[in-house]
């Protein structure tokens, strides 16, 4: 069983350790909810003062003075997150609606098709809107068992996966199915959402088509910050967005009659660009000019090793079985847990100062974000949740934490304040 020391000996020597004072986290905080929402850089707060200056200076003309450009100017900065050269990434938009354009662009691109592939399983708004865009283009969807995902048929316009599972951690093989896919004459989708600011990423290298994702989670953007979204060079020509705007069109300011797209990424545009949320974001991104993803990559999965560690010693005896694969392989920066009261122990491990999550019916997320978690962070939280989860033995003999008042059992300690439950929903992305 490692130490608490142990946990703290390996924060000392953790090379990025000295990020966390980036975030605007209490010390002791434990938050492992970064794959859902990431935590504030503190930087951000200065970037959108700048921003307010800027519009009070220049008023209108603020948009010839980089806001604008802002959209390819932040996606750049994403670029090389991605394994992506330049020009092709753009920041606009939600996950969901860039999605949407690039599964109707995909569908546009493989006119002589008729099935959108994807596995069963996927992220919800993926799933609705498979669903609703095979309706509007009478395809099929072909939703198969994870494990068949690289068999789809030549009748497939385009596979679209999710890289690395919300609920259970899991990661798909994105180069490997990049080439299956390819092999059928197919385009691929991915979406990146669970992935980018946790791990390194070669889309170029693998010859991903297209890919979308968020900007809120590992990239810590802000609350509703735009997504991003990626179309290969050599689709860019060709691809051509069912939401069409004056910021798609060749020359915006012609305010001609008839459509005609931009070259590159800007024709993935809709509207005007929210700027307060692009420039938050763009600070936030500012982090990893300091960082190399295969850093990242490497405590994120050394911090996955501690949890399943420790689960395996403190938590499958009380009925939790760590649900998340094992190999590094397999795994993105996320552990989670199966128990069959997951929802209710949630806000208790709120109430004791660790914020995870829970996706029904009986997950419990851990998100380990390696900007900001630390190896504590993750011996404080099993350790808590083993507390939680322990069978409950009398008031007297609880093994109550330090974290609650001596001599009151968890069980009917009142840690569940409404304030506290407040925002612990189940619902958010
Ligand atoms: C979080 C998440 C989204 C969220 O999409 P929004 O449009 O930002 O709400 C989409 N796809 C996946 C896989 C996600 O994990």
């Amino acid at each position: 069983m490692v130490s608490r020391a142990a946990a703290e000996a390996m924060d000392a020597a953790d090379p990025l350790a000295r990020l966390r004072r980036r975030f605007g986290l209490a010390d002791d905080l434990v938050y492992l909810d970064g794959n859902s929402l990431g935590a504030p850089p503190v930087t951000v707060a200065s970037a959108l003062a700048a921003l307010q200056d800027e519009w009070a200076r220049d008023l209108i003309g603020g948009w010839d003075g980089g806001w604008w450009e802002a959209p390819v100017t932040v996606g750049e900065k994403i670029a090389p997150l991605l394994g992506a050269a330049p020009g092709q990434v753009v920041v606009t938009d939600s996950t969901s609606v860039n999605f949407y354009k690039l599964l109707v662009g995909a569908l546009r691109l493989r006119p002589d098709r008729s099935a959108i592939a994807t596995v069963e399983g996927n992220f919800p708004t993926d799933r609705y809107l498979i669903e609703e865009v095979a309706r509007q283009w009478g395809v099929r969807v072909d939703e198969r068992p994870a494990a068949e995902a690289a068999s789809i048929g030549s009748d497939t316009a385009v596979l679209t996966l999710t890289h690395v599972d919300y609920r259970s951690g899991a990661m798909h093989d994105l180069p490997g199915l990049t080439s299956a896919a390819h092999d059928v004459g197919a385009l691929v989708l991915w979406d990146l959402s669970h992935s980018v600011g946790a791990m390194p990423l070669s889309l170029d290298a693998a010859g991903v088509d297209l890919a979308v994702g968020c900007s809120y989670k590992y990239l810590n953007g802000g609350p509703g910050a735009p997504a991003w979204c990626y179309v290969a060079h050599r689709h860019q020509g060709a691809i051509e967005s069912p939401l069409p705007g004056w910021l798609s069109h060749a020359e915006p300011f012609a305010m001609a009659d008839r459509f005609r797209p931009s070259a590159g990424m800007r024709r993935l545009l809709t509207g005007t660009p929210p700027m307060l949320s692009l420039r938050a974001l763009d600070a936030a991104l500012d982090v990893f000019a300091v960082v190399t993803m295969a850093s990242l990559r490497h405590k994120s999965l050394a911090l996955g090793d501690l949890f399943i560690a420790l689960a395996d010693d403190r938590l499958t005896g009380l009925g939790f079985a760590v649900i998340t694969p094992r190999p590094h392989g397999d795994r993105g920066s996320q552990v989670s847990l199966c128990r069959h009261d997951a929802a209710d122990l949630l806000p208790r491990l709120a109430a004791r100062g660790v914020i995870a999550d829970h996706r029904p019916p009986d997950v419990l997320r851990f998100g380990l974000a390696p900007l900001y978690v630390r190896f504590v962070d993750v011996w404080d939280a099993v350790e808590r949740l083993a507390t939680l989860g322990e069978p409950l033995v009398g008031a007297a003999d609880s093994g109550v934490g330090p974290e609650t008042s001596p001599g009151i059992s968890p069980e009917i300690s009142p840690e569940i304040s409404p304030e506290m439950s407040t925002g612990i929903s189940s619902d958010r992305p």
